[in-house]
């Protein structure tokens, strides 16, 4: 069976690692030639993002996946009217959109941040008099990595936030969640309807990115594990979504806040290629080839710390016992994601040591 992937990053290529050993093969499209999937499939794409390019697209395999959320919900639609998509267009709508997010979670009664909707700067004034500050403001679409977004403190400010972001808009105006720390959860559904969720990931970002996730995520209650895997399998269900879903968290005094969500595998979810009986990349395209799903339990504890902006010596990281590195084939540039290291340990405290390891051969640290 040939996989088409929507998207040619590091995700889409360990999509293929993970399922080139049952036989599946791939095609991509991405306009990048020199893309991390290149080397693993027939590439399709042009810059112009031409329709020939996604029909020659579309003839080169007989079930399609996407990497990646933003990519026009007309060209998915498109794929969908001549062969199977998973996850479907109503997941991509969905999580795509800030507001579209949000909607569904307050239609599932899942608790998040109060929010409305930005197209002015009255609306903005208007949203400070209603929700109070600090505000988060975020362009609806096409925002990654903590890019297009805002945190109002100050009403004085609001022209200047309109200025940034405007041209994302329409904007969404959170009401700033206090959190004592960042979760995530993944989970798989087959096509069958079946849900398996992987454990919370602890995470920490530096300067909006993720710098590393620690799984399972220390001193989780029965209650918050079941909590946070109710949400994600009502969400699940709710989009029929076939494949990975992710959904990120607040940690709160309150309970857990739903963030957002991303139709697809997730960085937070890297630890899992040696750290899970099955990794989110192998469980996904399961899902998407209409296969059993695999087990979704950590085999031991794990820690997964991206490579942001330069490269490590390999050999350096590699002497590290319980250590694992993955390259993306990228080239180097400030904030962007080249790689990341995978540690599994038999404790926490064996784990932190390996950490701490790792940080000291890492060129730039973050916030390890
Ligand atoms: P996002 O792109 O929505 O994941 O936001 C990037 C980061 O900004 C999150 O990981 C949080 O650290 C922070 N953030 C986003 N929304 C809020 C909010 N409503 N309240 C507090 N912090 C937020």
């Amino acid at each position: 069976m040939k996989i088409g992937i929507f998207g040619g990053g590091q995700l889409g290529r360990m999509m293929a690692l993970a399922s080139y050993p049952f036989n599946l093969r791939f095609s991509f499209y991405d306009a990048a030639k020199d893309c991390p999937s290149a080397p693993l499939g027939q590439l399709f794409g042009d810059t112009q993002a031409s329709v020939e390019s996604l029909d020659a697209f579309i003839a080169s395999a007989d079930v399609f996946t996407y990497e990646f959320e933003n990519i026009p919900v007309a060209w998915v639609e498109r794929i969908a009217a001549q062969k199977p998509v998973y996850p479907s267009v109503k997941s991509l709508a969905v999580s795509q959109n800030r507001l579209n997010e949000k909607a569904l979670f307050k239609q599932l009664a899942i608790p998040a941040a109060a929010y409305r909707e930005v197209n002015s700067p009255d609306d903005l004034i208007q949203t400070v008099q209603e929700l109070g500050l600090p505000l988060v403001i975020k362009t609806t679409m096409g925002g990654y990595d903590g890019k297009g977004q805002f945190v109002l403190r100050d009403s004085k400010d609001v022209a200047q936030a309109w200025a940034e972001l405007e041209r994302g808009a329409p904007l969404i105006a959170e009401a700033f969640v206090t959190f004592e720390r960042e979760l995530s959860i993944i989970a798989v559904r087959s096509q069958t309807g079946e849900v398996r969720c992987y454990p919370l990931a602890l995470n920490t970002h530096h300067q909006g990115i993720l710098s590393h996730s620690i799984v399972p995520a220390p001193q989780i209650s029965a209650a918050t594990k079941a909590q946070a895997e109710q949400y994600i399998t009502q969400i699940l269900n709710e989009l029929d979504h076939v494949g990975v879903l992710t959904l990120e968290l607040f940690d709160t005094a309150q309970g857990l806040y739903a963030n957002e969500t991303a139709p697809r595998v997730h960085n937070s979810g890297h630890w899992s290629i040696e750290g899970a009986v099955c990794s989110q990349f192998e469980n996904h395209m399961r899902a998407v080839a209409g296969l059993p799903l695999g087990v979704t339990e950590a085999i031991r504890p794990s820690a997964m710390i991206n490579i942001i902006g330069q490269h490590p010596n390999t050999a350096d990281i590699l002497a590290i016992p319980e250590t694992h590195l993955h390259l993306y084939g990228k080239s180097e540039r400030s904030g962007r994601k080249l790689g990341h290291i995978t540690i599994t340990a038999s404790t926490y405290q064996a784990l932190q040591e390996r950490i701490a390891q790792v940080a000291a051969h890492l060129p730039n640290k973050m916030a390890l």
